[in-house]
């Protein structure tokens, strides 16, 4: 489970974005980015490995800006190296994507046979260039997002810029979550409210199929129908210093509504989507070879484990 965290601000947005991925390094990633806007044009920096590698290249090439995204990746499609590294831009867009494009062969190939060329081996590029396409079909960013959101089929959770609109975010949310932060004349999209926790307080979780503009003063959510909604904004407890619960009550509530996503996490590391097939890591021995399992468990994993058996 990668992170996503972008910032719509009025300030330095790169530090801030990097504080950001830090606290998201619990879900586990092989490398990391981000993109800004600086006057008007998108920038990136991204690296392969820890965030540390990130830092130390924004270090030695600063990036400015006021608007920007930044993502750890975990990944899906194509090997964990710089080019596949999120945000994935061109000079219109730039896309950070936590989840898969289960369609993306497709879009791929109409994007190809329209003239688009690609960068890398992800099923993220797609949206990119779907986004731009749009675009250049003179449709409003929103407009072009909506029509995007409605070919993608898959488990998603986005964030977007937009060369040019310093003043423009777009979110998007089907199957992995998302969170909206309300600051003051600043807004906020993050994949748990543990990364916005030391820039707001103020948290709104998109519900399934949302997608959402931020402008410095608000968020408008609509709904997978296009519909503008009201989602609750929430006050989370979560200091800046607190791995927290996110919205859940108890770390054990948490948990619970967290197993079909860590699930799907552990399992997806094992799917070759492109084959459709399991490949099971290179492990010491022969599976055939194995005379017994031993499961040990307790609670309820121990009925899993009779499952199991
Ligand atoms: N499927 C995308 C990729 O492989 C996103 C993976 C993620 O969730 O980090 O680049």
């Amino acid at each position: 489970m990668c992170g996503i965290i972008g910032i719509l601000g009025n300030e330095a947005v790169t530090p801030l974005l990097l504080e950001g991925l830090k606290r998201l390094e619990y879900r586990g990633y092989d490398s990391a980015g981000i993109a800004t806007l600086i006057n008007g044009s998108i920038a990136r920096r991204r690296a392969e490995g820890k965030l540390h590698n990130l830092a130390t290249l924004i270090e030695n090439e600063p990036l400015q800006g006021t608007i920007g995204i930044g993502h750890t990746r975990w990944a899906t499609h194509g090997r964990p190296n710089e080019t596949n590294a999120h945000p994935h831009a061109n000079s219109r867009v730039a896309v950070v994507h936590n989840g898969i494009i289960e369609n993306f062969q497709e879009l791929r190939g109409e994007m190809e046979a329209a003239g688009h060329s690609f960068e890398t081996e992800t099923d993220t590029e797609v949206i990119v260039h779907l986004i731009s396409d749009g675009l250049d079909r003179q449709m409003s960013p929103q407009q072009a997002v909506a029509a995007v959101l409605a070919r993608l089929e898959g488990a998603f959770a986005l964030a977007i810029i937009f060369a040019g609109r310093h003043d423009l975010m777009v979110g998007a949310r089907r199957g992995s979550p998302l969170a909206v932060g309300y600051g003051n004349g600043e807004m906020f999209l993050g994949s748990d409210a543990l990364a916005l926790a030391p820039l707001t307080d103020r948290i709104c979780y998109l519900e399934e199929g949302d997608w959402v503009e931020l402008s410095y003063q608000d968020a408008r959510v609509h709904d997978a129908s296009g519909a503008i909604v009201e989602r609750e904004i929430k006050q989370t407890a979560l200091s800046g210093a607190l791995i927290g619960k996110g919205q859940y009550r108890h770390f054990m509530q948490k948990e619970i509504f967290e197993q079909p996503a860590v699930i799907g996490d552990t399992l997806h590391s094992f799917l070759n989507p492109l084959t459709h097939t399991i490949q099971l890591p290179d492990l010491p021995f022969g599976l055939d070879d194995v005379p017994r399992f031993t499961i040990c468990a307790c609670g309820t994993a121990s009925y899993a484990a009779l499952v199991a058996k």
